[in-house]
């Protein structure tokens, strides 16, 4: 089937990517000319696994980039939405950029004659797709005069629940596949998925908007409620992973995001939660778990600061170094990642960061510019009087002569990386 994908992110360049890899024909479109290039270079705009060698296997056969919507929408039959959903101030979900690309597409599709099915795989709040990209879609934004003629446009909403850092392996073994839309947009996308072994839900476009929501407010809820067990568990001399460990083995728990730390980050959970939590409200209802999973999570990194400034006192002028910087480990991304308040506050407190990060330097320099990005680990903890574990990377479970570098041997770990048998070690939850 021929595909347009708008938005070449994470979910648009795997989705484009693994579409080709399933045998479609794939364009992609972006307002970013530089990530046009890219992917018509066979070069990935981003870190992902397996990515770059999808790209470079079928980028100038089965898949190419664009930033003319006329161009990818006259050579597809099915277009995804796959542009950002970001938080406005208030935590609400802001669809500006949802808007602007259906108006765009309705465009596009002025005057077309065959059926097109437009795809929202972005993650919106319910009814989105129906009374927000329908419309616009079928109207197109140019006050009403573009859109296809005799509503041959059909619309459809098909979540994404990939997880960055295995983004391409996800969505080629995914374990639920949820399509929302009527019989014919809704079968028409289900087709494409056809090479892939998933029982596919097939439901309403609301209902497939708020499964994706209900999915990761869960997740959320799981690490919340993990990091509320943990502190309470710490003031209490016991060990928050032999207690999760164990209620894992319950199969109606699940031992999957139960690891008690520094919080959850990522361009996901808080953002979606936080719309979630903005439409209960908009529609009179106070959603007091979900409020509760979002104050738990922004206290975590704060834990941090507290656990350091227990152990080496007022911070000016102390030399900490931050180890990791994305969001989780495997990713370069930083949305939302627990360095960030982290960073702020050691800043606001006088401290000097020496920060490493396999990947996710060149990212953090964008928000951090003069602090000290350090090519290793063990440069960074070289002549600190503490150090933060932000990330969860394989690498900093081998760390150990490293740490006879600092100053003092200070360890505040967030992720349960580390067990120096020397020095001062603390865990955030134990
Ligand atoms: P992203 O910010 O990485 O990518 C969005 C892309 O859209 C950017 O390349 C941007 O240049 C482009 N863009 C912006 N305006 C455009 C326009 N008018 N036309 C064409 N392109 C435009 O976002 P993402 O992480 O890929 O997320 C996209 C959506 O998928 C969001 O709703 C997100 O919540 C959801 N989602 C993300 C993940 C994830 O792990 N990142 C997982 C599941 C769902």
């Amino acid at each position: 089937m021929d595909v347009s994908i708008i938005g070449t992110g994470y979910v648009g360049t795997v989705t484009g990517a693994c579409f080709a890899e399933l045998g479609h024909n794939v364009v992609s479109v972006d307002i970013d000319s530089e990530k046009v290039a890219q992917i018509n270079a066979g070069i990935s705009p981003i870190y992902e696994p397996g990515l770059s060698e999808l790209l470079k296997k079928h980028a100038g056969t089965r898949l190419r980039a664009t930033s003319d919507y006329n161009d990818a929408i006259s050579s597809s039959d099915v277009t995804f939405i796959c542009v950002g959903t970001p938080s406005d101030e208030d935590g609400n979900i802001d669809l500006s950029i949802v808007r602007s690309a259906s108006k765009k597409i309705g465009d596009a599709l002025a005057g077309r004659e065959q059926y097109h099915v437009v795809v929202v795989k972005s993650t919106v709040v319910p009814a989105t797709t129906d009374e927000v990209v329908a419309p616009l879609v079928r109207v197109g934004g140019m006050g009403g005069t573009g859109g296809a003629k005799g509503g041959d446009v059909g619309v459809a909403m098909n979540p994404e629940f990939l997880r960055e850092g295995k983004a391409v392996h996800d969505f080629m073994n995914p374990d639920k596949i949820v399509i929302g839309g009527d019989t014919r947009a809704a079968g028409t996308v289900a087709s494409l998925y056809e090479k892939i072994p998933c029982e596919i839900t097939l439901t309403d476009t609301r209902t497939a908007e708020m499964i994706k929501y209900a999915n990761n407010s869960f997740l959320a809820t799981k690490i919340s409620f993990a990091n509320e067990i943990g502190n309470i568990c710490k003031k209490l001399g016991i060990d928050v992973y032999e207690v999760m460990a164990a209620i894992g083995k319950d199969y109606r728990i699940s031992e999957h995001f139960l690891n008690a730390g520094a919080g959850f980050g990522g361009s996901c959970f808080p953002k979606d939660v936080k719309a979630l939590i903005g439409r209960a409200k908009e529609i009179g209802y106070d959603p007091i778990l979900l409020n509760a999973v979002i104050e738990v999570n922004e206290e975590q990194p704060m834990r941090m600061i507290e656990l350091l400034t227990e152990r080496v006192g007022d911070l000016r002028n102390k030399r900490i170094a931050v180890l990791g910087l994305a969001f989780k480990n495997d990713t370069d991304d930083i949305r939302e990642t627990r360095s960030i308040p982290v960073i702020t506050e050691l800043l606001n407190r006088g401290a000097t960061v020496a920060a490493y990060d396999p990947l996710a330097a060149g990212n953090m320099r964008k928000v951090f510019s003069d602090i000290e990005y350090c090519k290793s680990a063990g440069d960074a903890l070289s002549g600190s009087d503490a150090c933060l574990i932000m990330t969860e990377w394989d690498e900093f479970g081998s760390l150990d002569q490293e740490f006879d570098a600092m100053k003092e041997i200070v360890v505040i770990d967030g992720r349960r990386m580390v067990t120096p048998d020397r020095g001062l070690y603390e865990g955030i939850c134990w």
